[in-house]
């Protein structure tokens, strides 16, 4: 059993596209009345829009912020802040103009709304790194907390691509050192787990379109999460090198977590290793990779720098980042040593790929490709074909696929291809037997709860079957227990549905449709009917039966290959059509027949196992048969069309 100690902190948090609109009612919420503007130098023109938005909110302008929080300017904000009577600050910026915002907080207690445009996460630490006199200090207090952060993913979207590379991977380190942290406990050991997967997916997808929003939420969520594992537990070996490398030699924060977090991994590998491999699998590392191996390669592969040398440090300077590093313990789960530092130093300065595993040459492909589909016009179908090659190919990476079975596997393919014909459809069963088709079905068509469920459409539906009247008996006099069917169509508040067009089509007694008997005379067991006036639609039929789908190629081959039986549990299809309702595929399957828990294509739903009710005496039609009959009444209810009025 694990204990252990959780503080949460509280701030409020914002969080989507076009939120920047919200400052004004976020301070308001505070109860704050006088705002000072936070922006930096570059950033002026954000500035502008929160000033703008904030409107006689904003009182102050101060547009100093600047790297590492110098307390000089700390003071010329506050003389700002305090002539303008100010109660609240507004900060819009990276964790620079963050910094200054909880700078001046800890100072006078102001409130402060943070509109973050990185990924640092500083917004959500109750943490303040300061300079004095060259010499960076941090110190935490509750104060410190931002009451209110508001991500706008727009604003994110601004960011260049290299510095949101290098800001990512900052706040993907917050995520990796939570994860193996003293203070590690399962919430934030969630969070950061969340925030990894969500990075790598940004960090893979950001070249492709660097302003697409869904990309840029990714990472400003993962930051967000990021942020708060950063401010909930203590940081090891990777953030104590980066404060060291940018206090003592200067170098840019982000750039430096980014070069130095693979070899930090590595150090602590071996003492951390269900991290690791926690880690590795959030970043849905390719088979054999290990966790600081994938996140080099991630970063390589994002164009992020890899050498501390690429970052303008001396290699005459490692040794006394070594020392430096070395000289106060804290904790980490591999032991500090000077000479064990230098290692790690040495090789993230030449840029050194960590040790562990032998993907990169299969990710590099996997990368080569989806970089082809950058052209492509259409986003839709970029972003299918992206994210189908990399499962692709990281279903045959993870399973290491032979030449041989790859070869089988375009044999099953042409196989499949080559049954397909006007009245054969062997792709649609293998994708219904693969359950892909009632997926796609469930995705597409079964959400109004009230409306009643679809089924897949299978591959025994022929287009233009014959016209019929009401009443008319689709069976054509073929034998099987006759079935009297009276249903309903109706839109969802049960109004009628009249003049719908509906077509059925099932098996026969024996279990096979009429395009699979090809001495058959013209259709038969199917037809396009018309509801009347009051939405009703009867015809006559015969009671469906369970039946193989056909089981004589490749899909047969693999059912059996899997200890799979062929069997449909007995159903009826319907396809209904009514102007201003959306077109319902499904069928209705007989209450205590076989194969209802094990359909072979994954069909069957609970609301559509209905009863054919047996049934003796005169049929509704008049007949006066001795034998049994069944009966079947049901009501569709249609969804809307989009678009259209209830
Ligand atoms: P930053 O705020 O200095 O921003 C980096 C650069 O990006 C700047 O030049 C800035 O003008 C530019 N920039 C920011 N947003 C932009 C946008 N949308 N479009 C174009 N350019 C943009 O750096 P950072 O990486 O965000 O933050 C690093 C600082 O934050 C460091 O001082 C670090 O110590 C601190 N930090 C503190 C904490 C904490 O918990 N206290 C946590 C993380 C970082």
């Amino acid at each position: 059993m694990t204990s252990f100690v959780r503080t949460a902190h509280p701030a409020r948090i914002v969080f989507g596209a076009g939120t920047l609109v919200t400052v004004p009612d976020e301070v308001e919420r505070l109860g704050r009345a006088r705002v000072l503007v936070l922006a930096s130098p570059d950033l002026a023109e954000l500035g502008d829009r929160v000033e703008k938005a904030l409107g006689p909110l904003a009182v102050a302008r101060f547009d100093g912020a600047t790297m590492h929080t110098p307390v000089e300017v700390t003071t010329t904000a506050l003389g700002v802040l305090r002539e303008a009577g100010a109660d609240c600050v507004v900060a819009v910026g990276g964790g620079s103009t963050t910094g200054l915002a909880k700078a001046l907080a800890s100072r006078t207690g102001v409130d402060q709304v943070v509109l973050p445009t990185t990924y640092a996460g500083s917004e959500v630490t109750p943490v303040l790194g300061e300079t004095a006199d060259g010499v960076k200090t941090t110190h935490s207090s509750p104060e410190i907390l931002p009451e209110t952060v508001i991500y706008d993913v727009e604003l994110s979207a601004d960011l260049p691509v290299p510095m949101s590379v290098t800001s990512a991977v900052n706040a993907l380190a917050h995520a990796v050192e939570a994860l193996y942290s003293p203070e590690a406990e399962p919430v934030t050991d969630a969070l950061a787990l969340d925030a990894i997967t969500l990075l790598t997916r940004g960090l893979r997808r950001l070249r492709q379109d660097p302003r697409d929003l869904g990309t840029r939420a990714d990472l400003l969520r993962g930051a967000w999460l990021a942020g708060t594992c950063l401010g909930s537990v203590g940081m090891g070996l990777h953030h104590k090198l980066c404060h060291t490398l940018g206090g003592s030699f200067d170098l840019p924060h982000a750039p430096t977590h980014t070069v130095v977090l693979p070899h930090a991994m590595a150090y602590n590998a071996a003492a951390a290793p269900d991290a690791m491999r926690r880690i590795a699998e959030a970043i849905g590392a390719v088979r054999g990779e290990d966790a600081p191996a994938a996140v080099f390669d991630l970063i390589q592969e994002a164009g992020g720098p890899t050498s501390l040398c690429e970052l303008g440090l001396a290699e005459t300077d490692l040794d006394r980042a070594a020392e430096l590093a070395s000289a106060t313990p804290y904790p980490n789960p591999a032991a500090l040593t000077r000479d064990g530092l230098a290692g790690l130093l040495h090789r993230a300065w030449v840029g050194e790929r960590p040790p562990g595993g032998t993907a990169p040459a299969t990710a590099r492909i996997t990368e080569q490709v989806v970089e082809s589909f950058a052209g492509t016009e259409d986003p839709r179908l970029r972003h299918l074909l992206t994210d189908l090659v990399r499962r692709l190919h990281a279903f045959a990476a993870d399973n290491d696929l032979t030449q041989s079975e790859w070869q089988y596997g375009i044999d099953f393919l042409t196989r499949t291809g080559q049954l397909c014909s006007d009245t054969r459809q062997e792709f649609v069963l293998l994708s219904d037997t693969l359950g892909l088709s009632s997926v796609v079905d469930l995705l597409t068509n079964s959400r109004t709860p009230d409306s009643t469920p679809s089924a897949v459409l299978g591959p025994f539906y022929v287009q233009g079957p014959p016209e019929l009247p009401q009443g008319s008996d689709i069976s054509r006099g073929a034998p099987g227990t006759p079935l009297y069917v009276d249903v309903l169509v109706t839109d969802t508040a049960g109004r009628p549905a009249a003049d719908a067009i509906v077509d059925v089509w099932q098996s026969n007694d024996d279990g096979f449709y009429d395009v699979q008997l090809p001495d058959l005379d013209g259709p038969v067991l199917r037809g396009r009917l018309r509801t009347d006036g009051e939405g009703r639609l009867r015809f006559r039929s015969i009671l469906p039966s369970e039946y193989p789908i056909p089981d004589d190629g490749p899909v047969g081959a693999m059912l059996s290959a899997t200890g799979r039986h062929p069997y449909r549990a007995p159903h009826l299809h319907f396809l209904i059509q009514s102007p201003g309702h959306q077109q319902l595929v499904t069928q209705l399957f007989v209450r205590g027949g076989p194969y209802l828990d094990s359909d072979a294509v994954f069909g069957v739903k609970d609301d559509l196992i209905v009863d054919f009710t047996p049934r003796t005496g005169p049929a509704p039609d008049g007949r006066t048969d001795a034998r049994e009959w069944r009966e079947l009444t049901f009501t569709f209810r249609l969804a809307p069309a989009a678009g259209a009025g209830s």
